[in-house]
């Protein structure tokens, strides 16, 4: 089998290390991919991004400094004080060892080793760094440790000062060469086929299976025809495509053609889920298999996906399991651990909101327009309370999209995404272009002052709110109409003793049909004469189509509404209904909150 000595890929570092100029850079690695036997141009390539595979199936490098300079000292007979001091010099482990041993002569090196151990000392091949480094990053459980150390010992001891630089560097996660995966799309384009005009199709292929290495070993192997027969597979996560931005519905519109899909943009994460009959595997955005993560997202994609084998694309949010109110982004940090999932998974429940279909048995979506895909999706996704299709509304024209948008807002959500709906609104992979567009804003406010509202209604709950009330909905006073004005509706913020006894303490006023003076677009579930006072605070106060206080006072169509509104915990007993905060002082409030910068 194929090999190459390591000192070469060692020569090509060095080089690329030196050089200031990409088309140097390459040139570099298109010499060294002609020169790479094919059996192993997946380690040249995987060892060139200082990592041991694509990044979807990766094998984590990262051996803590501290053990490899105990390798280090272990290799050359010096003591462990004595690398570190080098070390601290350095600032780099790599740099530390090619020191050390330019210092320690070869003749004591022999002595070390003893003559006849050092006469079969081998010079380091590609296979045999990689599979150690593979043997290191799989080492696990007891043992674990000496395993590692010993392997690199043997490793160093056979290695050159400078081939020790790179391999440490390498096994402890720091080899930043800083070579880009398109650099290394025009090296393999330019190697394989003599020029760059054939790089679309590669980097088509790239984003379809964006694993470098095995695109290296078709393209070696099978030239151009092979990288053609390329295809989406269920297990091999595809780029996923991303959007532009831009601030004006209007140039929103006019960019798409007049009319778009506007979807709710959910704060979360994004999920491609990949099914395969009982088989699933989830991958972020950035393509990190997050199955483990996320065990509830995977038992709903197996059992509400009807079909054998499918990839999907959704955003997963955190939510408030008793209300199903979402929650910030931030919330979802809480699953990335490893270990106590369980527990994780009770105490911060997530939805899965689903907006593309890419593949579904055996057939390929990402050509097909969006309408299309986006009906598949219908068909094959059996709705379900926490995994359901991102909401989503046909709008023409500026005002629609501005109303679509409040709603999104004062949901809880970022924005909107515009999505293309002509002919040719494919799913555009790895690229951020025109067929979607974001809408955010700029700005948000911060609501510091609590509001005291009126309880008007309620919805029944869920989860372990079941049997009680899941939120309330709460109005502003008018005096001007004397009525009581809808602007959101509360889940959070209730303790478990405020839950047991909101039933009973509403009972008195509860009716059958909305209050005469309750003026309301939403429906609750039950409604109340309006009596109960609450103190509200919320992280902003928006404006939205879906609440009447203030409706058409500051934009046409749209009220106000408390965004992430809370229960304080003081029930204003004192306040009588009319006491209540009012629709003015509401819409003052939104006028001088304060602005915060969104982060892009
Ligand atoms: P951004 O990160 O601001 O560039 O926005 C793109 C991200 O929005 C995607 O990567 C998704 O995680 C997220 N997102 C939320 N809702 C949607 C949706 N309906 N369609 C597409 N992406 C969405």
């Amino acid at each position: 089998m194929g090999d190459l000595e390591y000192s070469v890929l060692v020569d090509v570092y060095e080089k690329v290390e030196r050089t200031t100029s990409r088309t140097a850079m390459t040139e570099q690695l298109v010499a060294l991919l002609k020169r790479t036997p094919v059996e192993i141009i997946d380690k040249v390539i995987y060892l060139t991004k200082g990592t041991l595979g694509p990044d979807y199936a990766a094998l984590e490098l990262g051996v803590a400094e501290k053990l490899a300079l105990r390798a280090v000292a272990q290799a050359l007979g010096l003591s462990v004080r004595e690398v570190e001091a080098v070390y601290k010099k350095l600032g780099d482990v790599g740099s530390a060892a090619e020191a050390l041993m330019g210092r320690v002569k070869p003749a004591s090196i022999l002595d070390f080793l003893g003559g006849a151990e050092a006469s079969v000392s081998r010079p380091l091949t590609v296979s045999r760094v990689f599979d150690a480094l593979v043997r290191i990053a799989r080492a696990s459980g007891p043992g674990a440790q000496d395993l590692k150390i010993s392997t690199l010992v043997a490793l160093l001891k056979d290695a050159k000062p400078r081939e020790a630089k790179y391999l440490l560097r390498t096994v402890t996660g720091r080899l930043r060469l800083g070579v880009a995966d398109m650099t290394i799309l025009d090296a393999l384009t330019i190697a394989f086929t003599g020029s760059k005009s054939a790089r679309p199709v590669v980097e088509r292929a790239y984003n379809v299976h964006p694993d470098l290495g095995y695109i290296a070993k078709v393209l070696a192997r099978e030239g151009l025809e092979g990288i053609k027969r390329i295809r989406v597979t269920v297990g091999i996560p595809v780029k996923p495509m991303l959007a532009e931005r831009l601030g004006d519905p209007r140039e929103i519109l006019e960019k798409l053609g007049g009319a778009c899909l506007a979807e709710y943009k959910y704060d979360g994460e994004r999920v491609q889920a990949h099914k395969r009959g009982g088989d699933v595997v989830l991958y972020s955005r950035r393509l990190e298999d997050i199955t483990s993560h996320y065990p509830d997202v995977v038992e709903m994609v197996r059992s509400h996906v009807k079909a054998e084998e499918a990839i999907l694309e959704g955003e997963i949010v955190a939510i408030n399991p008793d209300t199903g109110e979402m929650l910030p982004f931030q919330e979802l940090m809480h699953r990335r651990r490893k270990y106590e999932i369980e527990e994780a998974m009770e105490k911060y429940p997530v939805s899965v909101f689903l907006f593309d279909l890419l593949y579904v048995d055996g057939e390929s979506l990402i050509d097909k327009p969006l309408p299309e895909r986006r009906r598949k999706l219908e068909e094959v996704v059996e709705e379900t309370d926490r995994f359901r299709l991102a909401k989503s509304r046909l709008v023409k024209t500026p005002e629609e999209l501005m109303g679509f948008f409040e709603e999104a807002i004062a949901e809880g959500c970022e924005g909107v995404m515009c999505k293309s709906i002509r002919s040719d609104a494919i799913y555009q992979m790895g690229a951020r272009g025109w067929l979607w567009v974001k809408l955010k804003r700029d700005y948000r406010y911060e609501m510091t002052d609590t509001v005291d509202l009126v309880v008007v209604g309620a919805f029944y709950g869920r989860g372990k709110r079941a049997g009680t009330y899941g939120a309330l909905l709460m109005a502003a006073y008018s005096p001007e109409e004397d009525v009581f004005k809808t602007v959101c509706k509360v889940g959070s913020g209730f303790s478990d003793e405020d839950l047991a006894k909101l039933p009973q303490m509403l009972e008195p006023y509860r009716i059958d049909h909305k209050h005469p003076r309750v003026v309301s677009k939403m429906e609750a579930d039950v409604w109340f004469v309006p009596a109960v006072v609450l103190e509200i605070i919320g992280a902003e106060i928006t404006l939205s189509p879906m609440h009447t206080c203030a409706l058409g006072k500051i934009r046409p169509g749209a009220g106000l509404a408390i965004r992430f509104p809370r229960f304080t915990g003081r029930y204003r007993f004192d306040k009588s209904p009319e006491q209540a905060t009012t629709e003015q002082e509401l819409i003052e409030m939104y006028k001088r909150q304060k602005k915060v910068r969104v982060a892009a």
